[in-house]
């Protein structure tokens, strides 16, 4: 077994010595199966989160309702969730309430896929009761049960199984997906900053051309906020290269292939509840992202868009006019030999304009201050008090 797990085997041990049952479960132990990279490892218990908090000194409870008890263990943390049924669906979300139990093989049935409903004991044995593994060996999708009634009590699966096509490259068998077309439309019962969780993963995932595909074809694209007209903008995104692209980039691509405009941004952003940061960058981007496919950049653009973004939107336009990346080199190489980077470094403020002009502050004040700073940017202005100063005196004249 591999390191993360030998770490975690104590916290097993601990539960099994008080007389509980404690399984490694969920995406961990997928992830080992299938030998990638575990991020956080999640520990299914027959202890009630009551038990577990008396087993374990520091702990953090963490949705309690729903069983899970964050235990941080010799600098590791770990969330423990009480085995569990969750009783009937309440609108097609949340279930109504959650049922504590002591089996194993309940708490697996009601996980959302067969290859997410493995559990592994502190030796490494697997259990497996609904053909997990095979479905890990055949790369597939597979509700655990009928996928009809698992998406009807909880519509973000749907969501989930798209990431996770992107996530693994997986495909969805075929009555998952035919569940998939027939109950997309439950979607929108579902809190929209859950779904765009789903669907940032999606967008970063290596199989992110796959799932954008399969996104349209099961038609789940009609209920994700703005996107509903946008099959062929999303189909056109899937023919660039996307794997070299950060989210916010993503993003961009995806508004810029399905034609949505500048002004438009921001109410379809909002719509997604994404942060207010990562709207106005978005927009920046698209925006810059739009010039630059028509001019190539002038000292003030860049110096305007500041490197990191210079990078960002000249990455996009290599992406979309198929280049390679040679020219963002040239760009920066050009950004660094800006005289200025921002403001502040002018050799000149607004109080010096005021004593060399010997005139009051005012609306003056910022426009020439403006006019100096794009002289100095474009080169043609030195960045030296003495030689502003002469500037600003003759123009003062004229
Ligand atoms: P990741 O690698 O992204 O963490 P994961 O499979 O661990 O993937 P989580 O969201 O961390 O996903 O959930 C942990 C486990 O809880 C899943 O593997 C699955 O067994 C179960 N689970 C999560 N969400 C649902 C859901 N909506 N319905 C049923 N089971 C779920
Ligand atoms: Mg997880």
């Amino acid at each position: 077994m591999n390191h993360p797990f030998l770490k975690a085997v104590p916290v097993i041990e601990k539960l099994e010595k008080a007389n509980f049952e404690a399984y490694f479960v969920g995406g961990s132990v997928r992830n080992y199966l299938l030998q990638r990279e575990i991020e956080d490892i999640d520990i299914a218990t027959s202890a009630t989160p009551e038990e577990v908090k008396r087993i374990f000194h520091q702990t953090v409870d963490l949705g309690i309702e729903h069983g899970t008890v964050l235990v941080l263990f010799e600098n590791m943390t770990y969330e423990i969730t009480t085995f569990r049924t969750e009783a009937e669906y309440k609108d097609f979300r949340r279930p109504k309430g959650v049922t504590f139990i002591r089996s194993l093989e309940e708490d697996l049935r009601r996980r959302d896929f067969t290859m997410n409903a493995i559990a592994m004991d502190k030796n490494g044995k697997i259990i497996d009761p609904f053909a997990g593994k095979r479905a890990i060996l055949k790369r597939e999708i597979v509700t655990v049960g009928s996928a009809e009634a698992r998406f009807k009590e909880d519509a973000l699966r749907m969501m989930r199984a798209v990431r996770f096509v992107s996530q693994l490259q997986f495909t969805i068998e075929e009555n998952t997906k035919r569940a998939l077309i027939e109950y997309g439309y439950l979607l929108t019962k579902i809190a929209i900053e859950r779904i765009a969780n789903e669907f940032e993963k999606l967008l970063i995932g290596e199989g992110s051309v796959q799932a954008l595909r399969l996104l349209v074809e099961t038609r789940l694209h009609h209920h994700l906020p703005g996107l509903a007209e946008k099959g062929d903008g999303i189909i056109r995104m899937t023919n660039y290269q996307l794997d070299k692209l950060s989210l916010d980039e993503l993003w961009t691509l995806l508004l810029f292939s399905c034609e949505i405009s500048v002004i438009n941004v921001e109410k379809i952003l909002r719509k997604w509840k994404l942060s207010l940061k990562q709207i106005k960058q978005v927009k920046l981007l698209l925006s810059s992202l739009h010039n630059r496919l028509h001019n190539e950049w002038t000292k003030e653009q860049l110096y305007r868009t500041g490197r990191e973004n210079i990078e960002k939107v000249e990455r996009l336009y290599c992406v979309i006019t198929n280049r390679n990346f040679s020219s963002i080199f040239k760009w920066l190489s050009q950004y660094d030999r800006l005289p200025i980077k921002e403001r502040s470094e002018l050799d000149a403020n607004g109080k010096d304009l005021m004593e060399w002009l010997n005139q009051k502050g005012g609306p003056w004040l910022k426009q020439l201050l403006a006019e100096i700073e794009t002289s100095v940017v474009e080169g043609n202005l030195a960045n030296r008090k003495e030689v502003i100063k002469e500037w600003v005196r003759k123009c003062n004249r004229s």
